[in-house]
């Protein structure tokens, strides 16, 4: 038998979850942002259920081939254009939209010999200081990539630093507005923060919206905001089985470290999951896990191929009991990706990315 450790998509939750991402924004189309492997999703796995989708948005040009291999024939944005003269081969061949973030992008799309012009989507830097032109150069930028052959159409696109947060998105779309009221062309604005938290200010000034997060069931503004909240299902589950059982007493201790004494009997599961498999080595003593469907807690350290739970909750647990270290367990019930995250200083994408290798994945 295989070590029981298992990663479960559900593409129910994927269509669900994009069709709340729509309905934030009901007079936009939307971009499902499939970058990372679909966040660590698989892009083949969630493909059918995003198919309602718009257009995908990633930015490693293999991704968008992996797409049009797999027939799509509508739009993909490649989010960071391109890396290379080269790559605008591709975006010819494939036909992929592209950002221009910089002039190095234009220089190459001036010298690239293409049948066919692109559509291409022009980033600002509206204050996030990645990518993109400063106000003060962006319709310099316009003016010079209007002027080409190799162009068909401008698209205007920024990207907020504070959607999720009590700074908000206003000091950048007074900037972004300021540049481009008298330019034409289609524009798109909001990640998934922007999507939910500030559908009034930017729904009207938007055509394209780019969910990421949200559509992956995980909240852009945890804790302010759980994803039930939102109505956001869990779309990826890890799940695995308890491979051992003790039965501890006052004074004992648990794993390395020694971090966890036990004040009393207890009875402790060890479970089929470890930093190796991507469960986050911050999780201390406390973080909730899920045995047969019942929350109770992690005790001790993390350690590679093993974590070590409280049975007290579950008394009927023993070797070969289902464990959700996220996602949703056989019976229904949810444990957010976003708590444990949280329990580990981060958030739900970083979790959902790093699902390591070694884990097999199956489609509900
Ligand atoms: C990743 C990304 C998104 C999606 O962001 P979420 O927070 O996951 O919704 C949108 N736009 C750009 C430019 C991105 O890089």
């Amino acid at each position: 038998m295989p070590r029981p450790i298992l990663a479960t998509v559900h593409p129910a939750a994927l269509s669900h979850n994009l069709a709340r991402a729509r309905a934030a924004a009901p007079d936009a189309r939307v971009w499902a942002v499939v970058k990372a492997n679909a966040y660590g999703h698989g892009i083949e796995r969630v493909f059918d259920a995003l198919r309602s989708a718009d257009g995908f948005a990633l930015l490693d040009l293999a991704e968008a081939q992996r797409l049009r291999a797999l027939d799509w024939r509508g739009p993909i944005l490649l989010l960071e254009g391109c890396f290379d003269a080269r790559d605008l081969e591709l975006c010819s061949r494939l036909g992929l939209w592209h950002t221009i973030h910089c002039d190095e992008q234009i220089d190459m799309l001036a010298a690239h010999k293409t049948q066919v012009p692109h559509r291409v989507f022009l980033k600002m830097n509206s204050g996030m200081n990645r990518l993109g032109f400063t106000p003060e150069r962006y319709r310099a930028a316009w003016t010079r990539l209007n002027a080409l052959p190799q162009v068909e159409e401008i698209s205007l696109m920024t990207h907020f630093s504070d959607a999720d947060g009590p700074r908000g998105i206003t000091h950048q779309l007074q900037v972004f507005e300021a540049v481009t009221h008298d330019l034409p062309g289609e524009r798109t604005l909001s990640n998934s923060a922007a999507a939910l938290r500030h559908g009034a200010l930017v729904g009207e000034k938007s055509d394209w919206v780019r969910p990421g997060i949200a559509v992956y069931g995980s909240s852009p503004d945890f804790p302010e905001h759980s994803a039930a909240d939102w109505g956001l299902l869990p779309t990826l589950t890890l799940a695995s089985k308890i491979i051992g059982v003790q039965h501890l007493v006052a004074g004992d201790t648990v794993g390395y470290g020694s971090s966890f004494t036990a004040d009393g009997p207890l009875r402790i599961g060890v479970v089929a999951c470890g930093y190796a498999d991507g469960y986050p080595r911050h999780c201390t003593t406390g973080t909730p896990v899920l045995v047969n469907g019942v929350r109770t807690r992690m005790v001790g350290r993390v350690s590679m191929d093993m974590i070590t739970v409280d049975l007290t909750p579950v008394p009927d647990a023993r070797m070969g009991s289902d464990v959700t270290l996220w996602g949703r367990s056989s019976g229904g019930a949810v444990l957010s990706i976003d708590e444990i995250a949280a329990a580990a200083g981060t958030v739900g994408y970083e979790l959902m990315c790093a699902v390591a290798a070694r884990v097999p994945f199956q489609v509900e």
